[in-house]
């Protein structure tokens, strides 16, 4: 082991089970039990999750929807409610912080947390019960001395499991279990190793080093030492973002004015929550304007002030669209919130703090939303946008 300090390291790798279905579930108790699946069986769109009932008949994350709906057509298809979601996941990572500073994302339902020096498996199954009893969901847990086998760990014991792969186990579990199971490796290397007859991790660890370099090329040190149960990579602790975006991919590609700033509106509402609930604000507001063809557009202008109301956004926004004259059918349309700054910048006065009319409009706004899980405000054009038109997010 070439680090001294992974020998004693202490690695959680947390992961909600069926993450959105399970919200659904619990949001709603007549789904519970049944075949829920995330995703609309008559779009373009991928299954973004589904809940274990729904596996029973083949369903899987990342599946087309229609094809979802081939192999179980009496399963409930819900479309992404990503805003709950997003609350859910914020709440889990409130829970996460209470037990250590070093906790990286590595997506909306799923993290990992380095407590060294601790009593692993204790504070792992103490995250699980907060999750159960605050959340009304179900999360596993993965325990060990390095990231990717702390997160074969959780995977290997879902739902709501907790297992602890311990530094002298690490080759036996290893060992047995498919190729594919390592991080990294795709259909297309998994095919190749299979040609060549090695499907378990344990005849990979076997090989010679000249051989790793001659398949995996650049990144042979990582999967030999992977394939041994080496692994040094640190976790890597969660930062302020340097953008808050939001995007929409229209079911039909849209070529009306109104109906694009009424999307813009639904953007720019998304957008501004989230930076308010993080206490940001912002100095540039971008959009992003892809035609049908494909081809796409980019705009963005800098505030002498910053900003994080909805209205303020949207007109800027606006502003940029309207300049952008789009004269093609537009398939999708994003906005992008950049240069940002903390909200409570007290510079102005060490006793008072400026808030604008427009500040104390989003902060009613958003304690309605928080109370209703949705937004009970909407900008005026919001009401133009067609209410069909989804976004889509995976989680696994
Ligand atoms: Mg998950």
């Amino acid at each position: 082991m070439s680090d001294p300090q992974a020998d004693y390291r202490c690695i959680i790798h947390i992961d909600a089970d069926a993450f959105f279905a399970s919200v659904e579930q619990r949001d709603n108790p007549g789904l519970r039990g049944k075949p829920v699946i995330i995703g609309n069986p008559h779009s373009r769109g991928v299954v973004s999750t589904c809940s274990y009932e729904a596996r029973v008949y083949g369903v899987r994350s990342a599946m087309p929807a229609s094809q979802a709906y081939r192999l179980c057509p009496h399963g409930i298809f819900i479309k992404p409610r990503m805003e709950r979601y997003k609350q859910v996941s914020d709440a889990m990572f409130d829970i996460f912080d209470k037990y250590s500073p070093v906790i990286e994302k590595v997506s909306i339902d799923e993290a990992y947390i380095d407590v060294t020096g601790e009593d692993g498996v204790g504070i792992a199954e103490s995250i699980r019960r907060d999750i159960k009893r605050e959340l009304g969901i179900t999360a596993s847990a993965g325990v060990s001395y390095c990231k990717f086998l702390a997160k074969l760990a959780s995977h290997s014991c879902k739902p709501d499991g907790l297992r602890h792969i311990m530094k002298e186990e690490a080759r036996d579990f290893l060992d047995s279990l498919p190729v594919s199971r390592l991080p990294g490796i795709g259909p297309k290397t998994q095919s190749k190793l299979d040609a060549l007859g090695i499907s378990t991790i344990g005849a990979l660890s076997k090989m010679p080093e000249a051989w790793f370099v001659r398949v995996f090329g650049k990144a042979a040190k990582r999967f030999q030492d992977m394939a041994r149960g080496i692994d040094n990579e640190p976790v890597t602790p969660w930062r302020e973002p340097k953008s808050i975006s939001e995007e929409n991919t229209f079911d039909d590609d849209i070529d009306s004015m109104d109906c694009l700033q009424g999307q813009l509106a639904v953007l720019a509402q998304n957008v501004a929550f989230r930076l308010r609930k993080s206490r940001l604000k912002c100095r540039t507001v971008g959009v992003k304007i892809r035609y049908h063809n494909f081809s796409t557009i980019t705009r963005e202008h800098t505030l002498s002030e910053a900003v994080s109301s909805d209205a303020e956004i949207f007109h800027r926004a606006k502003a940029l669209l309207e300049a952008a004259a789009p004269d093609k059918p537009v398939r999708l349309l994003g906005i992008v919130a950049k240069g940002l700054v903390p909200a409570r910048s007290r510079q102005a006065s060490l006793f008072e703090f400026h808030e604008s009319p427009w500040d104390r409009v989003s902060r009613s706004m958003d304690e309605l939303r928080m109370k209703y899980g949705k937004p009970v405000v909407l900008l005026g054009p919001c009401l133009k946008s067609r209410a069909s038109d989804g976004k889509e997010e995976g989680t696994g």
